[in-house]
């Protein structure tokens, strides 16, 4: 493999970073079909999904007609000037769009949130709140020889990261690394893509999602020589659990991983905090770490700005003036459902997976052609897909590094940051 990004005479590209989901993976060939692009390696279904949309360049419109960029982008600044709240959420995109969102909002006076928000805080309260051990993509593919997987479709979320993290032959400390055992404590769970040379044991303990936290939480008394009543724990044969506390004391390097997006039941965060506590606890005697996946649609990025541009993770408004930060209060969902917002502008550019909230608030919809918006937006306005149309730089999930992204076709679609700093003079 070659070890930099390269482009040869055929406009084939190696070692591409992909932006569709929070892992972005570095290591795709793509090549042009077309007009568009084709995966030629190392891809995986979301990847096809997004690099292989069928290049389309539309107008943008003001109610449903379409008009030139410049008087989509007046339009929409007159909307903003006129708001009495705007949000400005979805943020599927780069760090410049997120940086370029937030100026927005400054000038603007509004409200900035992502998409993912709800299951990004079941982590940034116990962040706040009691910290934890993480490790890093690299560490864990590097020298962990357990994997705990919590309640959460990894394979679903992140076709690639069983294959690339977890089933990798090849260690950088060891050219006979250890057989690694995987768990997955979750019912039903997708394991499909565990297999291979690297892997030992599977197990699989079908735990309900919202008890695993009963789980760790027991776990944390028997690693403290408690005594735990009773023949079942969170309706698991004690004995499971009492293996599970078994494997983890005994292993080098343990990992427990979690996708907050997965974790959709009341008061999540205690799961997170149950995890993270076992982690630190289990750590006295044996290595061990947390790995938060998830962050796709740009949530991790969206998470990183916003924290060092306002001191604040995301949930701020501008409205005052000044960052205010209140992670209730500051909800896009909330404010728009108490109808204290008037207008959402919305911004997606990598997948259909984030919508906008079911609103009457005026929308203005920046998306990029084939990403669907719920109802005919008062302002359209097409933008590109960073890594794709344009040029840009994504948070990697494990918030340790920032991929560079490619400009891969040539499209006269706009950025988002372009457009919403367009959009900022305008006001
Ligand atoms: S796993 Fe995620 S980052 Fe990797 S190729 Fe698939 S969508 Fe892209």
């Amino acid at each position: 493999m070659k070890s930099e990004l390269s482009r040869n005479g055929t406009n084939h590209y190696e070692n591409v970073a992909c932006p569709f989901c929070g892992i972005l993976c570095d290591d795709l060939d793509i090549g042009p079909s077309g007009d568009g692009l084709k995966v030629l390696k190392n891809g995986c279904s979301k990847s096809v999904a997004g690099f292989e949309r069928p290049l389309s360049e539309p107008k943008p419109q003001v109610d449903g007609k379409d008009v030139s960029l410049d008087e989509a982008i007046n339009a929409a600044a007159r909307l903003i000037k006129e708001s009495r709240l705007p949000i400005f959420g979805g943020l599927g995109t780069d760090v410049d769009g997120v940086r370029a969102a937030i100026a927005l909002a400054e000038k603007g006076g509004g409200v900035v949130d992502h998409a993912l928000s709800e299951a990004q805080y079941r982590n940034f309260r116990v962040l706040q709140n009691s910290g934890w051990v993480l490790t890093t993509l690299t560490e864990a593919r590097n020298r962990a020889d357990l994997f705990i997987v919590a309640g959460s479709e990894i394979h679903k979320l992140h076709p690639r990261f069983f294959e690339r993290v977890v089933c990798n032959e090849a260690s950088m400390f060891s050219d006979n690394p250890a057989k690694r055992t995987v768990v997955f404590l979750g019912e039903g769970l997708d394991q499909s893509a565990v297999s291979g040379k690297r892997i030992g044991e599977v197990v699989t303990i079908p735990a309900k999602a919202d008890r695993i936290a009963e789980i760790l939480d027991a776990m944390r008394a028997m690693n403290k020589g408690g005594k735990i009543s009773g023949d079942t724990i969170a309706g698991l044969p004690r004995g499971v659990i009492e293996d599970l506390l078994a494997r983890c004391k005994a292993a080098s390097y343990g990992v427990i991983i979690w996708a907050p997006p997965s974790l959709s039941f009341a008061n999540a965060d205690l799961t997170v905090q149950a995890i993270s506590e076992f982690v630190k606890e289990i750590n006295l005697t044996s290595r061990f770490a947390g790995l938060s996946l998830g962050g796709n649609d740009g949530a991790t990025s969206a998470g990183a700005v916003c924290s060092w541009q306002s001191g604040y993770p995301l949930r701020i408004s501008f409205a005052s003036g000044k960052p205010d930060y209140d992670p209730e209060r500051y909800s896009a969902t909330k404010l728009l459902a108490a109808k204290e917002a008037d207008l959402l502008l919305w911004l997606s550019s990598f997948s259909n997976e984030i919508a906008p909230p079911e609103t009457d608030a005026t929308l203005i919809f920046l998306g990029a052609p084939g990403i669907k918006s719920p109802r005919t937006p008062k302002v359209y306005i097409p933008i590109g897909t960073p890594g794709v149309d344009h040029a840009g730089t994504m948070v990697r999930v494990d918030n340790v590094v920032s991929l560079p992204l490619r400009r891969l076709r040539e499209s006269k679609l706009p950025s988002a940051a372009n457009v919403l700093e367009k959009i900022e003079a305008a006001l």
